[in-house]
């Protein structure tokens, strides 16, 4: 093994730039592979058109019979492109993407053949999906579930395939992927925010979306390094290696320049993302050596969802081509800052206005702090349902680590926002005299615009900030699809609205004017979520300490947060809703807490691996050299030796005490992991495998750090973290 290290070192010298070259302009490239409503145009009889749009704007349905015009129309486009196959594409809860390829080719008589593809193939496919997680919903001899067209998101193709994004569903109806609940979600907060909007804002709204712009954090590392270590290979991360002498102390690596072999892979990124579709737009050095961001525009939230998975896809492939491997893990590399996918959300009019966003009268500001202090509300409420919808194995590496947002929910809007909250909370129960009424829209309300503007609050600390026309969720985690959590913050902030409805409704019909009943209600709601909003250092013990007296959570751990996904309160607001049943959501939960245990389980098999394949006999080969030359020093210096060789022979004591340790902890590790595999219940097994497994995974470590310090670095299996992060 210890060849494969040098072998990549030595690599990486010789290595030929793939020279990445555009063509044409990157305006030029955009959609090229995806049938987007422009081409639909050029290849859609009127009807047909008219019907994918407003399946598209308002949810309408497709008849049949214009399902098989599209399909004959994307056929034909597909065949033109050189495409063969087709696939129904589709995001089911084991966090990949799923593919099921079916040829177009379809023989028809002895000795000929056509290219077939009808509405029905468009409609529905249907994988042999038996072992895609279903938390015991879809039995073995029900085994199947289906894939059907979601037609609000445009078919794309990759290489020589045709994809349609769909959704996925059990024969009995439940949901089985991230996509079904997520369109479910978007719905309900389009009917509560449009009802909000009709009613006291703007009489012609017809439509909100949720918008969602993604940053992708990832890193880059040479695929021969890859290849010489298994715990890359195998669990995305490093589960030993000792900190490099030089790490991200200088600070030198964010908007650095970049170096050119990842120039490369990043133009070819673009290059390709911009042909599906995907209006990418920022790339940039992170903080930690070797760690880029990509963010595109934002976008329509499921199409943004899909655009992510779809690019974490490419970006595999890619990097392979340039002899990379990109590493979406949240924590590659332990002392060394981990990644994230910030969220940034907001919602949208079907005339583009931006509900979070201020505007340039009092009414339009009304209608901003509305949806602003809604929000605050709903996190208040369900900052719990946010924390589990960010819980995995590989996010609890990284929150609260310092670098990233704690595992405690709270809100931050800045100073200037603050004030404008705290003055509001003061307003007068019931009526207001003109006098007032004039004063809170003028001096108060009305002064929003101007007070943002010159407002540059940013903290970087908190995990749910106001970004001045959006919030930005930070503690998502890099590898998150996230369509997890905007199915969370859509259902809850669509259960918060129909609330927020109902209340100012009660209070009109009781005699007060519109604008008068919602001050009446904001001034509450900024009352009672008081608590969630924090503008402080989310980094510091003390808010640790100051939130446990606020009576929030700080749920630390994956088990911890999605136990609280059970209670009560948060399987209704999913009932209530209609987005996910409480089947479905047991089920998820079950899901969730599967994956924890078994990504641990492999991590620690992994690791067990290691120490005894990798780590204890190269220790002992250097030990024996070790012993050699005490040997010598004996020889030479008779009953002397010990004042020479004092060093060697404390080195032999050390590595001897390292590995019994070793043997001793994979030992009882390995014991450890297949007990709490044959656990029944899922939640005391991810429990027992955080509070048991991982501490022992640390001592592992621990020793074996100490080894890679002391053994010839000639002899060391494994690439370092030096070399990983440094050599290019
Ligand atoms: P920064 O936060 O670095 O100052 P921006 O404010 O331009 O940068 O936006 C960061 C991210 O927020 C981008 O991915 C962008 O697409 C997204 N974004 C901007 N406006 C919205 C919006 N209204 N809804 C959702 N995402 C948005
Ligand atoms: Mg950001």
């Amino acid at each position: 093994m210890s060849i494969l290290r040098f072998k990549a070192i030595e690599k990486l010298s010789t290595l030929p730039d793939r020279e990445v070259l555009l063509e044409k302009k990157l305006s030029e490239y955009f959609c090229d592979n995806v049938f987007s409503m422009d081409t639909m145009r050029e290849y859609l009889t009127k009807e047909a058109y008219k019907s994918i749009s407003g399946a598209v704007e308002s949810g309408d349905k497709i008849s049949r019979d214009i399902a098989d015009q599209i399909a004959v129309a994307l056929k034909d486009w597909s065949l033109a492109k050189g495409v063969t196959h087709y696939t129904h594409w589709f995001q089911p809860l084991n966090g990949a993407t799923a593919e099921k390829h079916d040829s177009f080719f379809t023989p028809i008589e002895p000795g000929k053949a056509i290219e077939r593809f009808n509405g029905s193939m468009l409609i529905q496919q249907e994988p042999d999906a038996s072992s895609f997680p279903s938390g015991g919903i879809r039995n073995t001899f029900e085994a199947r579930g289906y894939t059907a067209w979601d037609p609000t998101s445009p078919a794309f193709i990759i290489g020589t395939t045709l994809c349609i994004p769909s959704v996925f569903i059990s024969y009995t109806g439940e949901t089985l992927d991230y996509k079904t609940p997520l369109l479910k979600a978007l719905y309900e907060i389009d009917v509560a925010a449009t009802d909000v909007m009709k009613s006291y804002f703007d009489r012609n709204t017809k439509k909100v979306q949720a918008t969602l712009g993604w940053e992708q954090e990832y890193f880059l590392i040479d695929l021969g390094f890859v290849n010489a270590r298994p715990d890359l290979q195998l669990t995305g991360r490093t589960l030993l290696g000792h900190a490099p002498a030089k790490g991200q102390q200088l600070d030198d690596h964010y908007f650095g320049s970049i170096p050119a072999r990842t120039m490369n892979f990043m133009k070819e990124l673009e290059r390709e993302s911009l042909k599906l579709g995907i209006p990418v737009t920022t790339r940039h050095n992170e903080v930690a050596p070797n760690q880029f961001e990509l963010a595109p525009m934002f976008e329509e939230a499921n199409l943004a969802v899909d655009h992510n998975s779809l690019l974490m896809d490419i970006m595999a492939r890619i990097a392979r081509k340039h002899h990379f491997k990109v590493l979406l893990h949240e924590k590659p590399f332990k002392g060394v800052n981990g990644s994230g996918k910030h969220n940034n959300w907001s919602l949208a009019t079907d005339s583009g206005d931006n509900l979070l966003s201020p505007g340039k009268n009092p009414k339009q500001n009304l209608q901003f702090l509305t949806f602003f202090v809604n929000t605050i509300k709903a996190v208040a409420e369900y900052g719990d349902l946010i924390r589990s919808a960010i819980a995995t194995a590989t996010n609890d590496y990284r929150l609260g680590a310092g670098e990233a947002p704690p595992a405690i929910i709270s809100v931050f809007i800045g100073s200037a926002l603050s004030s404008v909250l705290d003055e509001l909370e003061k307003v007068k129960k019931g009526k207001l005299s003109p006098d007032e009424k004039t004063n809170l829209k003028l001096n108060l309300v009305g002064k929003i615009p101007e007070i943002l503007l010159d407002n540059t609050d940013r903290n970087r600390t908190s995990p749910f900030a106001f970004t001045g026309n959006k919030f930005e969720i930070r503690a998502v985690g890099s590898t998150a699809n996230c369509a997890e959590i905007m199915t969370v913050m859509n259902t809850i902030m669509a259960k918060q609205l129909r609330d927020f409805k109902k209340e100012v409704d009660a209070l009109i019909k009781k005699g007060l004017k519109k604008d008068e009943a919602i001050f009446n209600v904001l001034r509450e709601y900024i009352k009672t979520s008081k608590k969630i909003r924090f503008e402080g250092d989310g980094y510091s013990q003390a808010w640790v300490e100051e939130a446990k007296k606020r009576g929030l959570k700080n749920l630390v751990s994956t088990p911890e947060a999605l136990a609280i996904e059970l209670e009560k309160k948060n399987i209704d607001v999913y009932v209530e809703t209609g987005i996910l049943t409480e089947r479905e959501v047991r089920a998820r939960n079950e899901i969730k807490l599967e994956k924890y245990s078994n990504l641990l389980a492999i991590e620690s098999q992994v690791l067990a691996d290691l120490a005894r394949n990798h780590i204890v006999p190269t220790a002992i080969r250097y030990q024996n050299e070790l012993i050699e030359n005490v040997k010598g020093l004996k020889d030479i210096f008779g009953p002397d030796f010990m004042e020479y060789g004092k060093e060697e022979f404390e080195f032999i004591q050390k590595i001897s005490s390292h590995n019994s340790e070793l043997k001793r902890l994979t030992e009882a590790l390995l014991e450890d992991k297949d007990m709490a595999i044959q656990m029944e219940d899922a939640q005391e097994k991810a429990e027992y495998f955080c509070k048991n497994v991982k501490p022992r995974m640390e001592e592992i470590r621990f020793h074996v750090d100490e080894l890679e310090m002391m053994v010839d670095d000639e002899m060391w299996p494994l690439p370092k973290y030096r070399e990983m992060m440094f050599l290019r």
